[in-house]
């Protein structure tokens, strides 16, 4: 039987990149060993969780192509057993009750070196209640190990934990029991997870093994691997506030889901051929978590959009009409993202936008740029004043230049060579560069200053809409 990894995120915010890098590599692990994946959506926290972000777990493991062979399950439904855990630790002695309010414990430590609960209902023998928690009776001596697959061994000593709340005053389970208690139940082989939880794992393997002696039932403990933080360009832990890291945001800006994968699977670790580009079959044959490094991996938003850019070269432009299709076109696509282009849908013209695609696949980093760069074939452009100004406002040479032009262009064939040569000659009559000679022509035809190479663009808008653009930039100027 392969190993049972399982995905447990709480639902208390959008789909966070961190979560997606968690999930992939469970995912990988499941895969490459011939496991089975789990998903399990922590949303005990009431007060925290919201519908939709439960939709949008499963709707970003979807969009992520990683697919789930169990679940979801909600952790919610499985609240009997771990009311039935908690009465076995509790039959069993592990547990005490305690009505210490937050206020008399603090007033009692205050002066301590080491805060924390300091015991003081361990010995009171108190009966449970509806005022009492119940709280775990951390030994006093010795460590608890913990065997991680990317840190090694790590010690715990017992000294430092106090003893911890399981159980809450209303008779409901905290996390870390509901946690261990589902992944015991779900025969969970190996707890992959984000390094913010190590804290917690010494807590749950105390529980995990108490449970063994009192319970009945003897489980082996799950392998851990704590994956190593994501951190921001300050080395500041990724912040939900500060940085960009909702997966959905990546989506709607136009990121390929593939390149997002890839991006992700390089957060701490490096493929074994140096080669970053890695399609998915590569990463399955040869990414191991025992190569994971357990420094802080900085995402770098740079560096993904840049790979997002190597991707989207790589697609064959039939391809690449069709994954552009959301933003280019959001009226024929079932999904959209929340900016629409800059054009209506009658203007469109999907015959010359699958044209001018190989094109533009070459000039993006984002399928969101692309609206932008190929509107000025499907509605007339207004230049922007700024760039009519200075590109021919300012410069009387460019008027003639454009004049020159709307005659020449009257009379030559309209393939992109032809135009070439013919404006390659119209600039070196008033002794400029061919860049130079493109400039006003740009600005008066596309509306831009920067775009698509100019040539391909007038073959594409065609004769009479090029001549009609130089008249109307002609009037302008
Ligand atoms: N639900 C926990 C969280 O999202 C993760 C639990 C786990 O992976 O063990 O922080």
């Amino acid at each position: 039987m392969g190993p049972r990894v399982r995905f447990a995120p709480s639902p208390t915010g959008y789909f966070h990149v961190g979560s997606a890098r968690t999930s992939l590599v469970n995912w990988l692990y499941a895969r490459a060993h011939g496991g089975t994946f789990v998903l399990r959506i922590e949303d005990t926290d009431v007060e925290r969780n919201r519908e939709e972000w439960k939709e949008g777990i499963v709707r970003a493991l979807a969009w992520l192509d990683l697919d789930v062979d169990e679940g979801p399950f909600l952790q919610s439904a499985l609240a009997d057993d771990h009311r039935a855990a908690a009465e076995a630790l509790w039959d069993g002695g592990y547990l005490y009750a305690c009505d210490c309010t937050r206020e008399e414990i603090d007033a009692r430590t205050a002066d301590r070196a080491t805060p924390g609960y300091d015991g003081h209902c361990r010995e009171r023998g108190l009966a449970r209640s509806e005022r009492t928690a119940l709280r775990f009776r951390v030994p006093d001596e010795g460590a608890t190990v913990i065997r991680d697959i990317i840190r090694g061994e790590i010690a715990f000593p017992h000294a430092s934990y106090e003893d911890f709340v399981v159980v809450k005053p209303s008779g409901a389970a905290l996390y870390p029991l509901a946690n261990l208690v589902d992944d015991r139940q779900m025969g969970i082989t190996h707890v992959i997870r984000g390094e913010d939880l190590l804290p917690t794992t010494p807590k749950q393997v105390l529980m995990w093994e108490a449970l063994n002696t009192c319970s009945g039932t003897v489980v082996a403990l799950p392998t851990y691997a704590h994956l190593p933080m994501l951190v921001n360009e300050q080395r500041k832990k990724l912040s939900k506030r500060r940085d960009p890291v909702a997966v959905e945001s990546y989506r709607d800006q136009g990121y390929l889901p593939e390149a997002l994968i890839n991006y992700l699977a390089l957060l701490g670790w490096s493929p074994p051929s140096g080669e970053e580009l890695i399609d998915r079959a590569t990463l399955l044959a040869t990414f191991r978590l025992e190569d994971v490094s357990h420094s802080p991996a900085f995402f770098d938003v740079k560096k993904l959009t840049h790979l997002n850019g190597v991707y989207l070269r790589q697609l064959d432009p039939a391809d690449f009409v069709e994954r552009a299709r959301p933003w280019v076109a959001p009226w024929s696509s079932a999904w959209r993202p929340e900016t629409a282009p800059p054009y209506r849908e009658d203007e469109f013209d999907e015959t010359l936008f699958a044209r001018v695609a190989p094109l533009v696949k070459e000039r993006v980093t984002t399928l969101g740029e692309v609206p932008g760069l190929v509107a000025f074939l499907f509605t007339e452009p207004v230049p922007d004043e700024a760039a009519f100004d200075s590109v021919i406002g300012a410069d009387p040479l460019a008027t003639v230049l454009l004049a020159a032009a709307r005659e020449r262009l009257a009379e030559i064939d309209f393939d992109a060579p032809t135009l070439h040569a013919a404006v390659l000659e119209l600039g070196e009559a008033l002794g400029w560069k061919l860049r130079q000679a493109q400039a006003p022509l740009r600005v008066a035809v596309t509306g831009t200053r920067v775009g698509l190479p100019l040539f391909e663009s007038l073959e594409l808008l065609g004769r009479e809409r090029v001549l009609a653009r130089l008249d109307a930039a002609l009037a302008r100027a």
